[in-house]
């Protein structure tokens, strides 16, 4: 999914670099913040076959200097539409993915505690740092609720709308130790 990355455009009300960040304001004046709004249309993405992100992505921030250390909070809102892996019924899934790092004008203090983003003449491109962290805290497995029991293997039937008569399936541990009991003893 990240080779496609550089053919999803932002959803720009003006201009092609709506997401990206002047920061240079701030630079160099301790206590001084500036807050950003913007909207990524990530529709397009697959996950697993599934195009979960039908909703524009809000994303709100700030970029605050602290005692000269710029800091990059933000926040990636939406609702996804989702269907349960097991059972296959559609969901709203609200999402919410917080990503957080620190500014810095060239990478010679590598500090291990901070994620670091370099900034490029002064700007930073939240669009893309925005998108980044909610493709990664896009969650590997949806399910309508923990207990949901799925599709019956045999007929389809719905598991959680009660039992639908077909025998059940042998446990394949089981299965795997009966085997193990059946088989002839080794002299
Ligand atoms: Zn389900
Ligand atoms: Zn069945």
């Amino acid at each position: 999914m990240f080779d496609k990355r550089a053919d999803i455009p932002y959803n720009n009300q003006c201009c092609p670099d709506a997401g990206v960040l002047d920061v240079r304001p701030i630079l160099y004046a301790p206590g001084q913040s500036m807050s950003f709004r913007l909207s990524l249309d990530l529709s397009d993405l697959d996950f697993a076959g599934q195009r979960p992100i039908t909703r524009p992505v809000e994303v709100s921030g700030t970029v605050r200097n602290r005692a000269g250390v710029l800091s990059l909070e933000l926040s990636a809102d939406t609702t996804l539409d989702a269907t349960c892996d097991r059972c296959g019924k559609p969901l709203q899934v609200p999402k919410s993915t917080e990503f957080h790092c620190v500014l810095v004008e060239s990478l010679e203090n590598d500090d291990d505690n901070e994620e670091l983003v370099l900034l490029q003449d002064g700007q930073v491109d939240a669009g893309e740092l925005a998108r980044t962290a909610f493709v990664l805290g896009m969650d590997t497995k949806t399910l309508c609720s923990e207990d949901c029991k799925g599709l019956c293997p045999r007929c389809g039937a719905n598991l959680n709308e009660g039992p639908c008569g077909c025998a059940p399936e042998p446990d394949p541990r089981w299965a795997a130790l009966a085997s193990l009991l059946d088989a002839p003893e080794e002299s």
